[in-house]
């Protein structure tokens, strides 16, 4: 298994990220993705993800990180390692009115020109979308652009079935977060239902929102990923271990990575 997106170089795990990462790979979560929410925090990401067997990183800006100072250069430099696999997390936030929606599509329209610069050039890599509250408005801008959608997923999706559809329509992969298994979640879990078995992913986006049976411990990590797989499979009606080889295989196909066995990665991290 491995946990798609979490924020390890965030204060609550950082600290802890040895621990953690070992807690994981105990509860079988063999490989992470640490996703870059700043220019800064892509270089952290890349820094720490060098650092650990199946470990790897995003390079991007989040909307809610509009404000800070990006450099393309740093952001760039940082894509070229082959640690980083992903650009993102990049997107709109509807929820929060900070940073004002008007830099937020400033900051997102900088990113996908910065991206169509890079892959014209041969920087080729798959896109993590943040999304909230603006699905419909994301999917009119990235229909404009000229990148692959089936190199999008939409993370931790929170919709309705027929925004999945509309998502799915575009070309665009899903992943799910602890959110599906919470009991207020019927129309998460209803979409989760229609998500064809190549196109669906798990995260657990840590250190937030702790997946149930969980929910209370504070804060979330990647080990929890688990349970969101195991919620998944049940409502899908897969069994659990064809379902976590499918989950597998999508990551690493959608991120082009391929994790190393279990021996090697416990005999080369600390
Ligand atoms: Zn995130």
């Amino acid at each position: 298994m491995i946990d798609t997106h979490c924020h390890l170089t965030s204060k609550q795990l950082l600290p802890r990220v040895g621990e953690i990462l070992a807690d994981a790979r105990t509860a079988g979560v063999r490989g992470a993705i640490t996703v870059a929410t700043s220019s800064s925090d892509s270089r952290a990401c890349l820094d720490l993800a060098r650092e650990h067997e199946n470990l790897w990183c995003s390079a991007g800006i989040h909307p809610l990180y509009a404000d800070e100072p990006c450099h393309w250069e740093e952001i760039r430099a940082v894509a070229e390692d082959p640690k980083c696999v992903a650009w993102g997390e990049l997107g709109l936030d509807n929820h929060y009115d900070d940073p004002p929606r008007s830099l937020q599509e400033k900051v997102l329209t900088e990113q996908l020109a910065f991206i169509e610069s890079c892959e014209a050039e041969g920087l080729s890599k798959p896109i993590i979308v943040h999304s909230r509250q603006s699905q419909d408005d994301l999917l009119a801008i990235f229909r404009e652009s000229h990148l692959e959608p089936s190199r999008f997923v939409f993370h931790c999706f929170t919709g309705t079935p027929d925004e999945a559809r509309r998502l799915l329509d575009f070309g665009a992969w899903i992943s799910f977060t602890g959110a599906v298994t919470f009991t207020k979640s019927e129309e998460i879990a209803a979409a989760a239902r229609l998500v064809p078995a190549d196109r669906i992913m798990v995260e657990t986006d840590s250190p937030y929102m702790s997946p149930e049976p969980v929910r209370k411990i504070r804060p979330n990590q990647p080990e929890y990923v688990m349970h969101i797989a195991r919620f998944l499979a049940r409502l899908r009606e897969e069994n659990f271990e064809d379902f976590e080889r499918q989950l597998d295989a999508n990551a690493e196909r959608f991120f082009g990575i391929r994790m190393s066995p279990d021996d090697d990665a416990e005999s080369t991290t600390q």
